[in-house]
């Protein structure tokens, strides 16, 4: 018999967390360094705007690829789908109740 791996585990958890926490802790430097060492000599103040806009989008991608983590157990959704970045609060999945590490 073929052992099947899970569709989802903790450890693919545990890589959305760290991408989404890692986005917003140094996204903003990155956003900023971009912005000074280049965008805002060539757009002005727009290039600050378009830096940090383009660092909003990609933290809410991470929030949304965090929130759509699928249940190791049940492999239905972990989360509920809104609000966005609250629902991650839940201990437990909305559809079995299995716990978070
Ligand atoms: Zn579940």
């Amino acid at each position: 018999m073929i052992h099947k791996p899970p569709a989802s585990t903790w450890g693919d958890y545990r890589i959305r967390a760290r991408l989404f926490w890692l986005l917003l802790l140094v996204g903003p430097f990155v956003a900023l360094v971009t912005a000074e060492l280049w965008l805002i000599e060539h757009y002005g103040l727009h290039g600050l705007g378009w830096s940090l806009a383009a660092w909003l989008g990609a933290l809410l991608l991470a929030a949304w690829h965090w929130q759509s983590f699928r249940c190791p157990r049940c492999e239905r959704r972990f989360f509920e789908r809104r609000p966005l970045l609250l629902a991650l609060r839940a201990r437990r999945c909305i559809n079995c109740m299995l716990s978070k590490e």
